[in-house]
């Protein structure tokens, strides 16, 4: 389906080129219709999308019933700021609640927004309910670890380009290496208030930890009265083959972090999710959000939910992701170093001349598959998990044959 007003390609690169920070470096493709797990470009190609917008888009482009949660809102309220009350907001905590298992949760937009939530909540915890000295307190943080792009976030990153130029930063952070349960007991001191972890590293290049990890991480924390905050923004919602990445090792951390697919593809909608003893050092005025909880983020969260729930995707990214990743590490290929992931969050290490997966990428591109390189040297396929068994058999194929090319 070719636009009458679809301009040549280079001219939309152009603009953005032109126009734009150039803090990206997307591929070449400008898509302007979606459905499903499928793209279009303004040529009319169409392309399967295995990156789900970093996995915002578990429930694929405009699920029907997140579109139409949508659109109803759009007809009737969008947004009230928190100065008021609105009539989605509540039954949303509430249904993210009995999802989780949790007691309460607080409604923000970004990913980022959502973790600084949580850092905040920690800190304030160890104070009035830990009993930490004023303006003592410590969080542990892992190497290689993404959680957003604030200020305070890139602060306690290793990646030396998210922090350079960028500082001075926020104190009060500690890193230890991911997966090292020891060096988390060794980190931990009278005033550690919590441990941010990721339960797999989705931007760290797909690294799944050790076995008993987040179990033992889960142990020490208990031991020492320090808060377990895990970031499921990426891994959460069905995306590793369960509803939260933490299930596989039984894990309950105290701060739920929510985020992308919480919004369906549609709208930004993050939480932090927890029991009253950490949620209850708010006071009005404390935190706030002009947009955190709006009706129409609401709706498109409690639909967003709701899909991912009765169509059981989390089930769904299991069965289909142990099959896909066993069919990927079966292909025989000089270039293929390891795959790993769990669910439909797979990463494939590759080695090439260049040194990066970006030429894997692009070749992929041209068979009409749209996956994006992290951490330079890994390949991540992470396909909205409605897609069915056929279409990951035409994905196999094409990335079987670029990676053997
Ligand atoms: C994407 C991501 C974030 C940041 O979310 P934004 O919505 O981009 O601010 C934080 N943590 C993890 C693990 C993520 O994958």
């Amino acid at each position: 389906m070719i636009e009458a007003t679809a301009r040549p390609v280079p001219e939309y690169l152009g603009e953005v080129e032109r126009f734009s920070a150039h803090n990206y470096h997307p591929l070449p493709v400008v898509l302007d219709r979606g459905e499903g797990v499928w793209v279009w470009d303004v040529e009319g190609n169409r392309y399967l999308d295995m990156l789900s917008a970093y996995s915002a888009l578990n429930q694929g482009h405009r699920h029907p019933e997140i579109i139409e949660a949508a659109r109803a809102q759009l007809d009737r309220l969008t947004l009230t700021s928190r100065a008021f009350h609105n009539d989605q907001m509540g039954p949303f905590l509430a249904e993210l609640c009995e999802a989780t298992g949790f007691e309460r949760a607080l409604p923000m937009n970004t990913g980022a927004e959502a973790v600084e939530t949580a850092l905040k909540t920690v800190r304030k915890w160890a104070y009035e309910v830990k009993g930490v000295p004023p303006d003592q307190a410590e969080i542990i943080v892992c190497e290689n670890n993404f959680h957003g792009r604030t200020t305070t976030i890139v602060g306690f990153s290793s990646e030396e380009q998210y922090r350079s130029g960028f500082g001075p930063f926020t104190p009060g952070f500690r890193m230890v290496p991911y997966g090292d349960a020891d060096a988390l007991e060794t980190a931990i001191g009278p005033n550690t208030a919590g441990f941010l972890v990721e339960p797999l590293q989705g931007e760290g290049g797909v690294v799944v930890p050790p076995e008993g990890y987040l179990r033992r991480a889960r142990a020490l924390c208990d031991e020492h009265r320090v808060a377990l905050m895990a970031d499921e923004i990426q891994t959460g919602l069905g995306r590793t083959g369960r509803l939260f990445c933490s299930e596989w090792e039984d894990v309950r951390p105290d701060l739920l972090i929510v985020g992308k697919a919480l919004g369906g593809g549609v709208y930004p909608v993050s939480a932090v999710i927890a029991d009253s003893e950490f949620m209850d050092v708010f006071h009005p005025g404390d935190h706030g959000s002009t947009f955190g909880g709006n009706p129409l983020g609401a709706a498109v969260g409690r639909a967003s939910l709701r899909v991912i729930l009765d169509e059981d995707l989390p089930a769904r990214a299991d069965r289909l992701g142990s099959a896909f990743m066993s069919r990927l590490r079966g292909i025989d290929s000089p270039h293929i170093r390891e795959v790993r992931g769990r669910g439909l969050l797979i990463g494939v290490v590759v080695e090439d001349s260049s040194g990066t997966a970006r030429p894997f990428c692009e070749a992929l591109k041209e068979r009409g598959i749209l996956a994006k390189e992290t951490h330079e040297q890994v390949i991540r396929f992470a396909p909205p998990l409605v897609i069915d068994e056929e279409t990951l058999d035409f994905a196999f194929e094409q990335v079987r044959d670029v990676l053997t090319a």
